[in-house]
């Protein structure tokens, strides 16, 4: 961009800034009523979009804190300063937030639609109830001194600290580590990611916006009751705006705002009857037709990586096990998956897993990993015990998996992806940077294709970056090698080859028998979640025992 076009921008931009903050002083009382509606709905579905968006969680519990936000400041109004009653009401909603996060961000997809919309509910025949019981009458009265040129500065004020909180959001690691969440929630834990806290961070965020602009609409209408606070209208109107503009990206939803309120307001006018209908047709035509949004006609918008962090040398040369086993056992309502299953593993040695199918090889590393909690045994990672961790703090200690169905983040960019395994990341030594990995992997060109586009084996390699990434102590493999042809195999089994020349420690699930010869110094045997044997490839491999457990199995 040359300095002329960035001097034009900047003129634009504050010429437009100009025009938004002298809008009361121009506009008359209809027009001055709309540029409102357009500021509220403007805070109120970029703040829905802040959360929803990346973790597409389609929250409809919008009006429950806009609601509690307008409630604050009717009862609150009349005798604190203005300033207070606004902190107040953000309190409110980031309190009710908090703890509705707590219980349900761990419900998904519809069920969360569904509590979303019955909290909002909830909280309005809580509402009702105090009122008509403790308060005895159903409305308050706001007399304020609020004129509409002042609720529109305050709204434009609020719109502004919106965007900017969703611009630091964007661009600092929760953005990414919401959007990895919103991707592929267990693969983000396992990357390190503490997904309950961060979705609840955003969650409270989004939801103190939506209080305080409730807050700031209530001296609007001069009576509340719960009808006009809580109107479910105002959520799925919140929710068709954003999908409209394109919930995915910050700017997204007020593309939707401005012809929707202006459709809106030439519906209650023209067909009051048939709002609800209209309103769902809309919705319909926008998930068919743009499901991006208005904005995805225009390219995703993506996370800049930064150019990487250090990473530490895996530690080498210690004979004390970096990782102890000790009569792990995993049941699933009667079957025991593993069964007292022991074992160490030394720094820098490769360890192998064989079985037949079914012999709980997965779930064993299921239990290492955080992803099963072990129904009886202790893991200890280098000295601490694990029993007890989840999967991120796990992945934090430097325990680091792949998957035996591959999981990728697969909206996220290749670059992305490894960078979302070292957002929360503690280490502080040196080595790979990001693209490094990738280059060692052999995704270097493919740094800004998205993940779902990546083949197979692709996506596999991708997946050992990420694990890579964390900078980890010791890695889980779950048949990393299955699947490949014969030279896509030769060329898997020279790069675990290359990593365990750098020192670095691995356990792998495997049913590639050269695989397990060319790499392991030890081998265990599973066979109907026990141990029956252990010891160098050649000798468990040449063990009668274990030739008739395979034998006996569904695959050889
Ligand atoms: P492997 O990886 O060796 O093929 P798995 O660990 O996947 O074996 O499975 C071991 C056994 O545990 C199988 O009988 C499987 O059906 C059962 N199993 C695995 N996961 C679960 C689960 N989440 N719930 C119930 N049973 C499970
Ligand atoms: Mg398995």
């Amino acid at each position: 961009m040359t300095a002329s076009v960035r001097i034009l921008l900047w003129c634009a931009g504050l010429a437009i800034a100009a025009c938004l903050v002298t809008y009361p002083l121009y506009a008359n009382g209809y027009y001055l009523a709309l540029g409102i509606s357009v500021l509220y709905f403007t805070i109120l579905s970029t703040a829905w979009a802040m959360f929803s968006g990346p973790t597409r969680y389609i929250s409809l519990a919008t009006v429950a804190f806009f609601g509690l936000g307008a409630y604050t400041a009717a009862v609150l109004g009349e005798t604190m300063p203005w300033p207070v009653v606004l902190l107040a009401a953000a309190g409110v909603g980031a309190l009710t937030a908090a703890i509705t996060g707590l219980s349900t961000l761990r419900l998904s997809g519809i069920y969360f639609v569904i509590f979303s919309f019955g909290l909002a509910e909830l909280i309005r025949q809580l509402v009702i109830w105090y009122e008509v019981n403790i308060h005895k009458s159903v409305g308050r009265y706001l007399f304020s001194a609020v004129t509409q040129d002042v609720l529109y500065w305050q709204l434009l004020g609020l719109t502004a600290i919106v965007f900017l909180v969703g611009w630091m959001l964007g661009r600092s690691r929760y953005g990414l580590a919401l959007r990895a969440i919103g991707a592929d929630e267990t693969a983000a834990s396992h990357s390190g990611i503490d997904a309950t806290r961060v979705k609840l961070g955003v969650f409270i965020l989004s939801a103190t916006f939506m209080a305080v602009t409730g807050a700031v609409m209530a001296p609007r209408w001069t009576y509340i009751d719960p009808a006009i606070a809580f109107n479910p209208t105002i959520s799925f109107q919140v929710v068709i705006m954003a999908l409209l503009g394109g919930a995915g990206s910050l700017f997204g939803p007020v593309l939707g705002v401005i012809p929707l309120v202006l459709l809106f307001e030439v519906l209650t006018a023209t067909l009051p009857n048939h709002f609800s209908i209209v309103l769902g047709v809309i919705f319909v035509f926008i998930v068919m037709v743009l499901p991006n949004g208005v904005i995805g006609l225009f390219g995703p918008s993506r996370w800049r990586v930064p150019a990487g962090g250090p990473a530490a040398a895996p530690a080498r040369g210690s004979d004390a096990p970096l990782l102890a086993v000790d009569g792990v056992s995993k049941s699933f309502s009667g079957l025991r998956a593993v069964d007292g299953v022991s074992f160490t593993v030394t720094p820098g040695e490769i360890i192998g897993i064989i079985g037949p199918n079914g012999s709980g090889k997965t779930t064993l590393l299921n239990t290492l990993s955080g992803a099963l909690r072990p129904s009886s045994g202790t893991i200890r990672l280098g000295g601490t015990v694990l029993n007890g961790l989840r999967a991120h703090q796990i992945a934090r200690l430097g325990l680091a998996r792949t998957f035996q169905l591959v999981r990728v983040m697969p909206d996220l960019t290749v670059a992305e992806n490894v960078a979302a395994a070292r957002l929360f990341s503690t280490s502080t030594g040196s080595g790979a940077t990001p693209s490094e990995l990738l280059d060692l992997v052999g995704l270097a060109k493919m740094q800004e294709a998205p993940a779902s586009e990546l083949t197979y084996i692709d996506q596999k390699r991708l997946e050992l970056a990420r694990a890579l990434a964390l900078q980890p102590r010791l890695v889980l493999l779950d048949e990393w090698l299955a699947g490949l042809n014969p030279s896509e195999l030769e060329t898997g089994i020279a790069l675990i080859a290359k990593l365990r020349d750098r020192g670095l420690t691995i356990i792998m699930v495997e049913h590639v028998m050269d695989a397990i010869r060319a790499l392991c110094s030890h081998c265990i045997v599973m066979n109907a979640g026990s141990v029956i044997a252990r010891g160098t490839p050649e000798a468990v491999l040449s063990d009668p025992k274990v030739v008739a457990a395979y034998l006996g199995g569904d695959d050889a």
